[in-house]
């Protein structure tokens, strides 16, 4: 077989890490690593490990046997010129051109993508939504956010910021989001919400087993142990989840009247719930959907390889 293209190089940069891979175009990931990307000290030395990381993956290879590398990054991202503009979890690497630092120390065709908007490519090229080319993808961990593939292509937007998922309007009146607007989706069904629903019940003086799950300290309140009370039958924890995931719904209801994809695949540690999130979500979509819309919503197959792979999925697919 003929090795010409045959590999992608795949980066996933984080808030605390990054991680490389070599991978073919079927998904598999041949050789990886992990290194800081230490947003503290600006984007340089990450980029720096990142290079070196990146030649000693790509040694030995054939000249022309890489087709190209994929960025998966949270943030704003300028497509056509890969630059990232801004990052909630970089906030010093703001307005860096990726796309042509890589280009220019790899001599390799890099494109850039908004690490939701890329983890939908992968659940669609490699996971949950494999043959189904009308999808939409919403993660929902500290934040939410999202991809929308339509007629088999990423809606990207006029600008490259569609999709931005977690920050529509679900209640007019709801609490203040990180964006700065108030009753956005991710104000109301994140991680991040779960936590400050579940602190709002305890400071009325709920009794719950959260309580002794945090050892009595209450900055130790997150989803997932809100998740895991939930799962033991805690009357607070599954309160709390119910309502985060009766707004989740409500959400998906607005994207599936909007959009009318097929599929909904709902990934993200908060996915990880299980039942306790899909089965009223589930529930408020069915019941608020006009009736000749059908929808299936699912949980995401790829994890925490999601971004890796939609990297991947961004150089090996046609999504524009
Ligand atoms: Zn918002």
């Amino acid at each position: 077989m003929s090795q010409s293209n045959h590999f992608v190089l795949a980066l996933d940069i984080g808030g605390t890490h990054f991680r490389l891979a070599l991978a073919d175009q079927k998904g598999q990931l041949l050789r990886q690593c992990k290194g800081h990307s230490s947003p503290e000290n600006g984007p340089e030395q990450a980029i720096e490990r990142i290079k070196d990381a990146a030649t000693e993956m790509l040694s030995g290879l054939e000249p022309g046997s890489v087709r190209g590398m994929g960025i998966a990054v949270a943030g704003l991202i300028t497509p056509a010129t890969g630059v990232l503009l801004t990052s909630p979890n970089l906030l010093s690497w703001y307005n860096t051109p990726l796309k042509e630092i890589f280009e220019k120390e790899l001599q390799l065709p890099v494109w850039v993508g908004n690490d939701a908007n890329l983890a939908a490519l992968g659940e669609h090229r490699f996971g949950a939504g494999i043959g189904c080319d009308d999808l939409i993808y919403i993660t929902v961990s500290t934040g939410i956010g999202g991809g929308v593939i339509t007629g088999g292509k990423l809606l990207t937007g006029s600008s490259g910021f569609a999709a931005e998922l977690g920050h529509m309007t679900i209640d007019l009146n709801g609490p203040r989001c990180n964006c700065g607007n108030v009753g956005c989706l991710e104000a109301m069904a994140s991680g991040t919400a779960i936590a400050r629903l579940t602190l709002e019940k305890l400071s009325c003086g709920e009794a719950s087993v959260i309580t002794d799950l945090v050892a009595g300290d209450l900055t130790k309140v997150t989803a997932r142990v809100v998740g895991e009370a939930a799962s033991s039958g805690d009357a607070v924890a599954r309160a709390v989840m119910h309502t985060a995931a009766t707004n989740l719904g409500v959400g998906i209801v607005n994207l599936v009247h909007i959009f009318n994809p097929e599929l909904v695949i709902i990934g993200g540690g908060v996915s990880q719930s299980g039942e306790l999130l899909f089965d009223p979500v589930r529930q408020v979509v069915a019941e608020r959907t006009i009736p000749d819309y059908t929808v299936r919503i699912v949980p995401a197959t790829l994890g925490d390889d999601c971004g890796l792979l939609g990297a991947v999925a961004l150089v090996a697919g046609e999504y524009f």
